[in-house]
């Protein structure tokens, strides 16, 4: 699987079991070719009549490596492939794809829990490994907004369920970037302010959030959770679907808020960042709680995703870089997300111990920090 030769000790690092830091459950239902095609764009759209989903990098990454593990040929016909897929069922093709990655721990964001999606336990059960939950922040509001009375109680609500929420999980996760972008004022708002925008908000309190002042606010209350049970937070940036506005994501954006947790110690962690990954690299080698991946990019950008971990290790620390699959609805996600997280560490890593940079056992070490020791850490597994 690795595309070029390394010592043993780097060979074996590369290889060695993964923490998945980052990923949502898949389905567990057969799916129309359709279905599967919607699932592996972020585009939220078929293709164009007549043109394919597969007709892109992520579409050749399944046929390459996927198909394989479903004891095919490499670079089988989308209907072959898609034939093969009905003809084992999705438990099996679950289990094989999820098991094939290689991952130990999987950290299952449960923001779009829905009934066809694999639990946390059922990833864990499927993949043959760990599973914990990432808590996202702006499911609870929804849910608090959707129940609460008046302002103070949607107040009160927030926090407590916040807490108890995170007292079952390893970290939070916010989409602010989805919701107002990330050049959100920084400052916790003031509670005369929330106040007057919970009320708005429980008018209509089926609508999503949007307003800035509830989205600080719920970001502000989830620190102080964090910081009571040292808990990182995960932020949406860079690469998504059609709901974000990507001029909006760049984590750059957001270097005042970077700023104002740094004294509270609360872990910041940089999801996706494509194709911001430089500027995620550079908040990551300037600020002490700021961590970085690339996950969602490497699996979409496919065969050209060792250029991205290639720019992304010009600058980040090793002790902040973390690995992802980010997968969603299919296991291929899952599988193709290790797949080129190690071929393109390997790419790396070999580069730098031919040209006498690193020696073998920096190499082993870095590719051990990313692929799981940094997440052990970070997440306290
Ligand atoms: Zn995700």
């Amino acid at each position: 699987m690795l595309p070029v030769d390394l010592p043993d000790a780097v060979r074996d690092a590369l290889l060695a079991p993964l923490v998945d830091h980052h990923c949502h459950g898949v389905r567990r239902d057969d799916l129309s070719r359709a279905q599967f095609e919607l699932l592996i764009s972020e585009s939220r759209t078929p293709a164009p009549p007549g043109t394919t989903h597969f007709d892109t990098p992520l579409g050749a990454a399944i046929r390459r490596w996927c198909a394989p593990v479903l004891d095919l040929e490499p670079h089988v016909a989308p209907a072959v492939y898609l034939g093969r897929r009905q003809e084992l069922g999705a438990g099996e093709v679950n289990r094989r794809l999820l098991q094939a990655s290689g991952i130990v721990a999987f950290l299952v964001d449960t923001g779009l829990e829905a009934p066809e999606l694999l639990s946390t336990a059922e990833m864990g059960r499927h993949g043959g490994a760990a599973a914990d939950e990432i808590v996202r922040l702006e499911q609870i509001e929804q849910d608090i907004a959707e129940t609460a009375p008046v302002a103070v109680d949607y107040m009160d609500s927030l926090g407590e369920e916040l807490a108890a929420r995170a007292a079952r999980a390893v970290g939070l996760k916010s989409i602010i970037a989805y919701r107002c972008g990330l050049d959100f004022d920084p400052s916790r708002p003031s509670r005369g302010s929330v106040i007057a925008a919970a009320n708005r908000r429980l008018s209509d309190p089926r609508e999503r959030l949007v307003d800035p002042i509830l989205l600080r606010h719920l970001l502000w209350t989830a620190v102080d959770v964090a910081r009571d049970r040292a808990l990182p937070i995960q932020f949406h940036t860079g690469y998504g679907d059609t709901d974000l506005d990507l001029s909006r994501a760049d984590p750059a954006q957001m270097t005042g808020f970077i700023r104002a947790l740094q004294p509270l110690g609360v872990p910041v962690v940089l999801l996706h960042c494509y194709p911001f990954h430089r500027q995620a690299a550079y908040l990551s080698a300037v600020f002490p709680h700021v961590y970085v991946d690339v996950g969602l990019a490497l699996t979409h950008t496919a065969g050209g995703s060792a250029r991205i971990l290639d720019e992304l290790l010009e600058l980040v620390p090793f002790h902040k870089q973390l690995f992802s699959s980010d997968c969603y609805g299919v296991a291929e996600g899952c599988h193709l997300g290790a797949v080129y997280f190690r071929r393109g560490m390997a790419a790396a890593l070999a580069r730098r111990i031919d040209s006498g940079e690193w020696n073998a056992a920096d190499a082993a070490r870095v590719a051990h920090m990313a692929g799981s020791g940094n997440a052990r850490r970070v997440y306290r597994l």
